[in-house]
């Protein structure tokens, strides 16, 4: 599969161009969303495509990329920031806010007369002609409930690409860099919650990739958990099968994992701050490294790093395992309220100038 970013055009249909910026906004976007026909059938105003007969179709602009006509690709929704104005200072379509998988081409291009005549009529007289036209269901279609900031960067890294995608010709480009393509779907892994509706949806679609994504946290691990809780769901200890368990031992496997590279500056830092206490339930560190003998804390980004949180100083904290494990895997009971009004609290001492 082929995986190309598209940048979301503005509304060329049913005469409601005036409703929305140039560029939808999320909040637009949302809107479009949810104006579908009967179900959410997704990106069907911005890319200028609406639910037919139960199949999405679109319509995508033809500039800057061959698409190939008999393979099955993916597309990867970029809206901008935040509004107009804004998108200006900062980088245009600096948002994931979705993705389509298993696209299909029907034709290449699309002449004016191919545009369905239910389509036709909104287009404006003078819009552009639109060339792509492809399908995809809407089961393979995903509207991102935590939309990926910084977006630009993420795609096209300054450090690989010398030009921007706002100097770059064209709305469309292939995300042909197998490491980008994977840190994007990481991205977008992280960003749907476990215990969200469209999870299922997801999981299904990432299988697709044939990539071995992994939903990883910056700085905690619960990987194999999902596993273990649908075993966990379906058997109780009357009958579980324990003497399935005969000795096996595992067998190596490498993955890939999407890690951040912590400055360690501020994980020193924020050690020294917390004066090995706790700052989420001020209990003493449990117990000394036997590396170096000093107390054993974790250093946490409130923010987080895959969220696009900073590593800096006001984002991090030193909590204890218990703490920092109920921070990342716990429910957000009161004790969770607990232990983030202390880390706030000590934020603001620490801006004061202590
Ligand atoms: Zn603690
Ligand atoms: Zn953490």
């Amino acid at each position: 599969m082929k995986f190309f970013a598209i940048r979301i055009q503005p509304d060329v249909r049913e005469n409601q161009a005036d409703r929305y910026t140039e560029f939808p906004t999320l909040d637009e976007y949302k809107h479009i969303w949810n104006s579908g026909q009967k179900r959410q059938d997704g990106f069907h105003e911005c890319v200028n495509f609406k639910n037919f007969n139960g199949k999405i179709e679109g319509y995508i602009p033809p500039n800057g990329v061959s698409i190939p006509a008999n393979e099955k690709i993916a597309f990867i929704f970029l809206t901008n920031k935040a509004n107009k104005k804004e998108s200006k200072k900062y980088n245009l379509f600096d948002t994931i806010i979705g993705i389509q998988v298993g696209c299909h081409l029907t034709s290449q291009p699309c002449p004016r007369k191919d545009v369905p005549t239910e389509l036709q009529k909104y287009l404006k007289k003078n819009a552009s002609p639109l060339e792509y036209h492809y399908t995809t269901s809407y089961k393979n279609s995903i509207l991102l409930e935590n939309p990926i900031e910084n977006a630009s960067e993420l795609i096209f890294p300054k450090s690989i690409y010398k030009s921007t995608w706002s100097m770059y010709p064209g709305s469309v480009r292939e995300i042909n860099n197998d490491s980008i393509l994977f840190e994007v779907l990481s991205r977008i892994d992280y960003s749907i919650s476990r215990r969200s509706p469209l999870y299922q949806k997801w999981k299904r679609i990432k299988n697709s990739f044939h990539l071995n994504l992994l939903r990883t946290f910056s700085e905690i691990e619960d990987i194999e958990y999902e596993e273990v809780a649908n075993i966990l769901h379906e058997n109780k200890l009357s009958d579980f099968d324990f003497s399935s368990s005969i000795k096996k031992y595992p067998i190596p496997k490498k993955r890939s994992i999407l890690s951040y590279n912590r400055d360690p500056n501020i994980v020193a830092g924020a050690l020294l701050r917390a004066k090995g206490v706790c700052q989420g339930c001020f209990q003493e560190a449990p117990f000394e490294r036997s590396s170096d003998g000093s107390l054993y804390l974790e250093v946490h980004h409130i923010k987080p790093l895959s969220e696009g949180g900073a590593d800096s100083f006001d984002n991090v904290c030193a909590l204890c395992p218990n703490c920092h494990k109920l921070l990342h895997l716990g429910k957000k009971d009161n004790r969770y309220n607990e232990i983030m009004k202390n880390i706030k609290e000590m934020l603001a001492k620490c801006k004061i100038g202590n």
